[in-house]
Formats: C-alpha cells, sequence, structure tokens
C-alpha cells in the first residue's frame, strides 16, 4: 500500500504521511453519502443557506490555520494563501444567497396555449478529482454550488495535499452539515476509477491535466455519467499598440506570476505588437526582476517555489528543449537542483512554432514574448493553440478591443485586466481546456436534472 505523504516542498520535510482508504471505508463513505442524499436533497434553500454561510464563517475564523497549511503542503506563499481561504468564504456566502434564486422553476408558455414549467433537481453524490494548485479554492467552487443544489460530494484531492483535503472536510463538518454530505477520500487514481463505476455516483467534475481529465471523463463516459473538465490553459495577454503600457506591464508580471504561474488561467503568451514591444519589455523584465524569492511563510516572499520537484523537473524540461529548439533564454532557465522544486522565474523570446514553449502549457513561472506586426497576426497567434481557457487584450480603443475579444477562441477575455475567477462569473474552457462552467448561475446549473414538467 502506498502511504499518501504531505511534504513541505520549500524544505523538503515530511509533515505526515496516511493510509489510503481500504475498499470497505470507501464503501462506508459512499453509503453514508447516500444516507445523506435522502435527506439533503429534500433540505430546504433557507437551511442550507444557513450551514453554508457557518462554513464561510468556520473559514474566516480559521483563516491562518488553513492558509498555514496551504503554504507548508504545496509551497504557495502565506499571503496567497490567506487570500485564497477568504476567496472561498465568499464562493459559500455567493451561493447560499443566490442558489434559490438560480434553481427556482422556469415557467414556459407553449405557442398553443399550453403551459409547461423546467425545475432543477439534485442528481445525487458527485465525486471531485482536484489539483494542489489552489487546493481550497478549486475544492470550494465545486462544494459551494453543488452542495446548494442538493447534491451531495465526495472529494479525491491530489495526493499531495492529503492535509488541505481532510481540513476542508473539517470545514463542512464545523458548520454542521450532516454527516456524509461532503466527504474526503484519501484514495490513488485506480480506486478513484472505480469509484466512477459505482452506481451511487451519478457526476463526476476534474480540474487538472489533460491525461487525468481523458482518464476521469472516459470512464464516466463509458458508465454514461456527466463529467466536468477544467483542464490547462495557455492564455494570450495581448497588448496592442494603443494600450497603457505601464498598467499592461505591471499586471503582466502578477498575471504570469501568480501562484508561482500554477495557474491555468495565468497569462502564459504575452503577444506584443512591435511599435510597442521594446518599452513594453523593459519593464515587464524590471518588474520581473523585483520579485523576491523565500519561504512560503516569510512575509516578504513574492515566491517559494513549485508545489513538487517533479514539476520542477518537468517544466525545465520544456524550456531546455525550447532552447534547443531555437527559442532566446532572455532570464532564468537554470537547471533545478535534483528532488528540489527550488525555481527560478524565466524569460523565454523568440520562440519557433517547434518548441515546447510555443505549443505546450507551461505550468510555472515562465513567461513566452512574441512580437507581432498588427493585431491580427495576434489573433491569429493567440488562436495557434490547443488551448482555449482564457485571455486578456490591452488596448485603450475599448469598442475595439471588444470586437477582437469575439475572435479570441477561449472560455473567457479580459479587456485591460487580468483573468481571475469571480463567483459571479461563468468558468471554463473550450478546445483541450476542457467543457462545462464553474461558477455563477451557469456552474449550478451543471449538476442538476433540468427536469421539464408539462401542464396538461
Ligand atoms: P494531475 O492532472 O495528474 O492531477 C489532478 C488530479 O487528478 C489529482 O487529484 C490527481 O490525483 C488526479 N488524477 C491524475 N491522474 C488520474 C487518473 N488517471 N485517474 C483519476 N484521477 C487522476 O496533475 P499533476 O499534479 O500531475 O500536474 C501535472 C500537470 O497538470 C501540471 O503541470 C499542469 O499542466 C496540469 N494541472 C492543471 C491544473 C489546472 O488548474 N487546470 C491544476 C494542476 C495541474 P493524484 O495526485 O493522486 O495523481
Amino acid at each position: 500500500m502506498t502511504l499518501i505523504k504531505s511534504i513541505n516542498p520549500y524544505t523538503g520535510e515530511l509533515l505526515a504521511e496516511f493510509n489510503p482508504l481500504t475498499e470497505k471505508e470507501i464503501e462506508e463513505k459512499l453509503s453514508a453519502g447516500s444516507v445523506a442524499f435522502s435527506t439533503w436533497k429534500n433540505t430546504d434553500f433557507t437551511h442550507k443557506a444557513d450551514l453554508m454561510n457557518k462554513a464561510a464563517q468556520v473559514l474566516k475564523d480559521r483563516r491562518e490555520k488553513y492558509a498555514t497549511i496551504i503554504s507548508q503542503e504545496m509551497g504557495k506563499v502565506f499571503k496567497e494563501s490567506l487570500s485564497e481561504v477568504d476567496k472561498c468564504a465568499l464562493v459559500c456566502e455567493y451561493y447560499a444567497e443566490n442558489a434559490a434564486e438560480f434553481l427556482k422553476a422556469e415557467k414556459i408558455d407553449l405557442p398553443d396555449g399550453a403551459k409547461a414549467k423546467v425545475i432543477h433537481q439534485p442528481l445525487g453524490i458527485v465525486l471531485a478529482v482536484m489539483p494542489w494548485n489552489f487546493p481550497f479554492w478549486q475544492v470550494f467552487r465545486f462544494a459551494a454550488p453543488t452542495l446548494m443544489a442538493g447534491n451531495v460530494g465526495v472529494l479525491k484531492h491530489a495526493s499531495n495535499v492529503p492535509q488541505c483535503s481532510l481540513a476542508i472536510e473539517e470545514v463542512f463538518t464545523e458548520a454542521e452539515f450532516p454527516p456524509g454530505t461532503f466527504q474526503s477520500l484519501l484514495i490513488d487514481s485506480e480506486a478513484t476509477n472505480k469509484l466512477i463505476e459505482d452506481e451511487r455516483i451519478k457526476a463526476v467534475t476534474l480540474t487538472g491535466s489533460e491525461k487525468a481529465g481523458a482518464a476521469v471523463a472516459s470512464t464516466a463516459g463509458k458508465y454514461i455519467k456527466k463529467s466536468l473538465l477544467e483542464l490547462g490553459g495557455s492564455d494570450p495577454f495581448i497588448v496592442l499598440k494603443d494600450a497603457n503600457i505601464k498598467s499592461a506591464a505591471e499586471t503582466a508580471v502578477k498575471a504570469r506570476m501568480i501562484n508561482f504561474g500554477q495557474s491555468c488561467i495565468a497569462a502564459k503568451r504575452f503577444i506584443v505588437e512591435e511599435d510597442i514591444y521594446e518599452d513594453f519589455m523593459t519593464l515587464f523584465v524590471e518588474h520581473f526582476r523585483k520579485l523576491k524569492q523565500g519561504d512560503p511563510m516569510g512575509e516578504n516572499s513574492d515566491f517559494a517555489c513549485m508545489a513538487r520537484p517533479d514539476l520542477a523537473k518537468e517544466l525545465y524540461t520544456q524550456i531546455n528543449e525550447s532552447v534547443k529548439a531555437g527559442a532566446t533564454l532572455l532570464l532564468g532557465g537554470e537547471e533545478p537542483d535534483e528532488d528540489s522544486a527550488i525555481f527560478q522565474p524565466t524569460i523565454l523570446t523568440d520562440i519557433p512554432t517547434n518548441a515546447p514553449a510555443y505549443y505546450e502549457e507551461l505550468f510555472g513561472p515562465v513567461a513566452t514574448i512574441f512580437k507581432v506586426k498588427n493585431e491580427d497576426d495576434a489573433i491569429a497567434l493567440a488562436n495557434d493553440s490547443e488551448f482555449g481557457l482564457g485571455g486578456s487584450i490591452w488596448s485603450e480603443n475599448k469598442e475595439r478591443a471588444e470586437e477582437l475579444a469575439s475572435k479570441i477562441e477561449t472560455g473567457a477575455v479580459f479587456i485591460n485586466a487580468m483573468v481571475a475567477s469571480n463567483p459571479h462569473l461563468p468558468f471554463g474552457g473550450v478546445k483541450k481546456s476542457g467543457y462545462g462552467r464553474e461558477l455563477s448561475r451557469f456552474g449550478i446549473l451543471e449538476f442538476v436534472n433540468s427536469k421539464t414538467v408539462y401542464l396538461g
């Protein structure tokens, strides 16, 4: 049996280890989930909202405790971990306030005078397969709408964040959700796929890599279960010649470096019109160089390390192969020490189309810069990607920027701002970035049976 280990990636220290659940324990959790669903599905919105608001309060009361677990377990700097916990409280409050309205019955008057309505009913146990990069946020943005819709949830979290997984379960327990409403399952990928086969699991959502998404969605497909995939991204950040360059450059660095670059919606490809390229680059590099590395718990640290040594190694390989293919290394790019998650921010320019940095996702602090002649070339380059999650356009001509936004093949475009998730806005991708939407009203409608009732 392989133990599930919690390791501080900055120090390499083993923090805790856990036995994965046995088959019997998994069975007990599924039974508890089924029992919970039989009453939770009929629980009124007011009571569900009370509990969800309590969960928000638990998060607020214990924000430092949970932020410490996040930083120690996956290396995020403490100030970012605090913001992550705060954002989880917000999404709980958002769905506590809005779920009833989002899910109220919709009346339809038919042309022949007949009437019908659509009611939205919960499905049952929904499985969430979640990643380590925002180990609280990714789970809460699933759990808040899913539980408010009357479903119950089971979580298979990434193997490197077991303490986060248990802490999230604790939030719902402390908020007095009925036992079995939200359960954390410490299991590996193999057990996860077996779980999807189980009749009691009605749907699955996954945030993570294409490979994991394809595996989970094919099992779900085989057993005719709904899946939602939120996968990688290689978001373009387009700076047009009429942009506010100062503001664009400052935000560009933030958009690339948030969570030390380990974010699906981080800006990854910076596409800059040639007229302003030099000016933009001067500021961009200046901001990039100012970032300070340090202990994740350090007050002055802007970044610490990658979440695992293997992720640092893989990122270095992508850089190295891109340089071999002809890309120019403008900053960073040093090989990480063996078994170390410490990595240096890197900038690549002159990237040929056959370089991994051109066509793969770089899930870490590596900016790729492209110089283009005009906005048509910028849009063509932005769309020359297998991914389609988000994108950002910078221009003082907002009308023009909006027109260009409609030409970008992604699930979201932000004008004069970095892409960010927000409970009020639908979130998700097209192409290999996945399918389905999280957050907003769209998110809560993913895991319900929208049932037509014809009133004859
Ligand atoms: P994975 O995609 O492998 O992990 C995400 C989740 O899926 C984890 O819970 C993982 O469990 C689970 N998982 C992985 N493989 C399977 C499978 N075959 N069946 C069922 N569940 C599975 O991410 P990694 O941690 O390996 O990171 C690799 C890359 O994934 C990153 O470099 C990045 O490109 C992408 N990624 C994207 C994220 C996003 O926000 N879209 C978030 C994290 C990663 P376990 O940990 O036990 O393997």
